[in-house]
């Protein structure tokens, strides 16, 4: 950064040297702005035209206010207000079972339509009456990079009222390689006609309350009957505007940081999961019992996740990028790997391919926390469960709550969204969870689960995401084996080091995670104009 500014400042080109030297306009990142400034100089060069400086300086000025707002965030989002009070999140809001490839491009999108199809159904008669479309608009970062995670395919779902959880493969498969079907949809008496084409990709940048935000509407001609703005705030996790978040219990241990939940279970000799257990109980209104048997549900959905995986024939997976699926090769020769060791690692990165390659065929995945990392947490669930090491189902539960409450954390005080903040926020929080899952499970106490989580986390910060032509694929895919095997080195270190020797905290690292995600440049936020997704020349 220093060598590229000397070398600017001793540019020949006295005009450029002018608008260096002028004091940046307010609002711009110094970096963005001078880039968008010679990407200015440029253009005019390749199309002739003489632009002056104060010219060039306008205009750069504006590309980068443009480009600085399209990762913003509203403060009235109830996901940035919430990051004040104790954590409130409970596990059905957390693990969501629904298409992949991507929590925010595609379980968030299809949620969102699902909700606004539900609303539209309950309107008096007489405006149902009226209808003859919907309409979805897609912004931001749902714009840019929608195409290549299908979020057409998952709006278009949604909004013919099909359920997230249950949608059938088959069904969003047949969209890929049919996109020109028209679906009747039944509102009252009135039946409409929705295809693809009802699907907008709208304005990439702009000023918008989230990076990610969708409007959905009801029309009558050219006249809107019914509109609401949505949000998909990362892991599937979806706001409106007005938005109001359902009323809850009080968490009987209230927390809003690693420390004070570690500080709860030392205390009143709680593992970390008891502690979570107790808070879910509590938040949600659900017996033990329930709440149990939506984990069993959970940790079904991803044996079942990575067993499809593992027995899907190899294939090229949906895209420009013609990737060939490895899961299935990479398993059957770790397992014939005559080191016992390797053999290990071998399988671990085979469950999470697995997993990975479910989500980039646009099945089903489970969010843990989110749909690009979804081949981590089903990768070590499988390894430990019935398939591996063959951990009972109660072990498995406990390492569930105490991934989920490193999961909250991490979206309490930073986020979940590669959109907000590169795939640290993606990959590096699924890698903690499952470094948490891995000790919780083996019984570690609370200071081995939060270390295993914080090693993990550490050495995922500053990620980037920059998934090739917008696909979740590369470097999507090999990176969930990466976050799954670093979990298991985070355990390995934290459960065999004196615990006590740790000199960095994981609140310390989820800090570190948010300023860093703050000051990420918006190219690598999931808007595929940085790192691999232009450096790789796709042929
Ligand atoms: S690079 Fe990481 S954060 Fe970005 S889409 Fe892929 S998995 Fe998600």
């Amino acid at each position: 950064m220093e060598k590229h500014d000397s070398e600017m400042a001793s540019s020949p080109d006295p005009d450029r040297d002018d608008l260096i030297a002028d004091e940046l306009p307010t609002d711009v990142d110094r970096r963005t702005f001078l880039m968008r400034s010679a990407v200015v100089g440029a253009a005019a060069v390749l199309t002739g035209r003489e632009v002056s400086a104060e010219e060039q300086k306008a205009k750069a000025s504006t590309e980068a206010k443009a480009r600085k707002l399209s990762t913003e965030m509203s403060p009235s989002l109830e996901v940035v207000k919430k990051a004040k009070g104790p954590v409130m999140t409970t596990l059905e809001e957390f693990y969501k079972v629904g298409p992949g490839p991507s929590s925010s491009h595609t379980i968030g999108p299809m949620r969102i339509t699902y909700d606004f199809y539900q609303r539209c159904t309950k309107l008096p008669p007489d405006k149902l009456a009226k209808a003859t479309a919907f309409k979805v608009h897609l912004f931001g970062s749902l714009s840019s990079t929608g195409k290549g995670h299908g979020t057409e395919r998952a709006a278009l779902a949604g909004i013919i009222g099909k359920e997230p959880a249950t949608v059938e493969p088959e069904f969003l498969d047949g969209l890929m390689t049919k996109p020109d079907q028209t679906f009747p949809v039944e509102l009252g008496g009135k039946k409409l006609n929705v295809s693809l084409a009802d699907i907008v990709y709208d304005a990439p940048n702009g000023k918008f309350p989230h990076p990610n935000t969708m409007t959905c509407k009801l029309m009558a001609g050219n006249t809107v009957l019914h509109e609401l703005e949505y949000y998909s705030v990362g892991g599937g996790f979806i706001e409106w505007k007005g938005y109001q978040p359902p009323k809850k219990g009080a968490p009987k241990y209230p927390y809003a940081t690693m420390a004070e939940l570690k500080g709860h279970a030392e205390k009143n000799k709680l593992s970390i999961a008891q502690v979570a257990m107790a808070n879910e109980i509590a938040v949600s209104g659900k017996s033990k019992q329930e709440i149990e048997a939506f984990i069993d549900k959970i940790t079904t959905a991803m044996v079942n996740i990575v067993n499809a995986g593992l027995k899907a024939p190899a294939a090229t997976l949906p895209g420009p990028i013609k990737l060939k699926t490895k899961a299935g090769d990479v398993y059957t020769r770790a397992n014939d790997d005559k080191y016992e060791k390797q053999r290990g690692v071998g399988l671990v990165a085979a469950f999470a391919l697995a997993g990975s390659e479910e989500n980039a065929r646009g099945h089903l995945v489970v969010t843990a926390p989110t749909g690009g990392s979804a081949g981590v947490m089903p990768a070590l669930v499988y390894a430990v469960g019935e398939s591996g090491r063959k951990l009972p189902q109660e072990k498995i539960r406990n390492g569930m709550l105490s991934a989920a409450a490193v999961g909250y954390l991490c979206k309490h005080n930073a986020t979940l969204s590669g959109a907000e903040g590169g795939c640290q926020a993606e990959i590096g929080v699924a890698s903690a969870m499952g470094a948490a899952f891995l000790a919780e499970a083996h019984d570690f106490p609370p200071q081995v689960v939060a270390n295993a989580a914080e090693s993990s986390l550490e050495h995922h910060l500053g990620m980037t995401c920059d998934p090739v032509a917008g696909y979740v694929q590369i470097p999507c895919i090999e990176r969930c084996a990466f976050g799954a095997v670093k979990a298991w080195t985070g355990f390995m270190i934290a459960s065999n080091e004196i615990p006590a020797n740790r000199r960095v905290d994981f609140d310390t690292t989820v800090t570190a995670m948010a300023l860093t995600a703050k000051e990420m440049n918006s190219k690598y936020k999931e808007t595929s104009e940085g790192g691999l997704a232009v450096s790789l020349t796709l042929c």
